[in-house]
């Protein structure tokens, strides 16, 4: 049993662009666990100036995905601190297949397995343009036009399959991520109890 109330360790899954960071923030407030972004830890390790970051900066520029061994080396270790033995948000992890495995042999070696896959749905095109405003108001390296589209596709072809992957495992969860951020916050809360 989890700690918290309904479902606590999480996996948040949707394109560029879906609203994941935006939820993501509401969940971690109702639930209580932490919010464990690769994308965020990343751009702080780039930030920072540490070996990690200066190996990722010029992939993430691109668009294109860091190597598995660095995020999961990552996430593994974010995931053994304490605070997340009472549950976690994963945000941007697992990304490929070879992450989602190693994401389920490293919580079942843990003891605590994924409750569930939130798998935010949204139109290409309606989040290719949400992307494109966002880029104008925070100026993220990786927001122009380009990569963009290639964080689309890298998307569509390397964590699409996850869907599968989660559904087969009977832990998909699929929310619609179209509509004003109140209305999405209303479907999830519903859907993780
Ligand atoms: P987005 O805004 O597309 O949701 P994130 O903030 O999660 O992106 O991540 C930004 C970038 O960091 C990605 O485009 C990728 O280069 C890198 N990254 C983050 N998480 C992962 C991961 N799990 N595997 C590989 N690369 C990652």
């Amino acid at each position: 049993m989890s700690a918290g109330i309904g479902k606590t360790r999480i996996v948040l899954l949707g394109p560029p662009g879906a609203g994941k960071g935006t939820q993501a923030t509401a969940i971690v407030d109702a639930k209580g666990v932490p919010h464990i972004s690769t994308g965020d830890m990343l751009r702080a390790a780039v930030k920072a100036g540490t070996p990690i970051g200066k190996k990722a900066k010029a992939v993430m520029d691109a668009g294109e995905l860091v190597s598995d061994e660095i995020v999961i080396g990552i996430a593994e270790e974010r995931l053994g601190q304490a605070d997340a033995q009472k549950g976690f948000l994963l945000d941007g992890f697992p990304r490929t297949l070879a992450q989602a495995e190693a994401l389920e042999r490293l919580l079942e070696k843990l003891g605590t397995p994924l409750d569930c896959c939130l798998a935010l749905t949204v139109d290409n095109e309606a989040v290719v343009q949400r992307l494109l405003k966002r880029a104008q108001i925070e100026g993220r390296a990786d927001d122009n036009e380009a990569t963009i589209r290639e964080r689309m596709r890298v998307y569509d072809s390397q964590t699409a399959p996850l869907l599968g992957f989660y559904r087969e495992r009977r832990k998909l969860i699929e929310v619609s991520g179209m509509g004003t951020i109140e209305a999405v916050g209303q479907r999830i809360r519903e859907a993780l109890g």
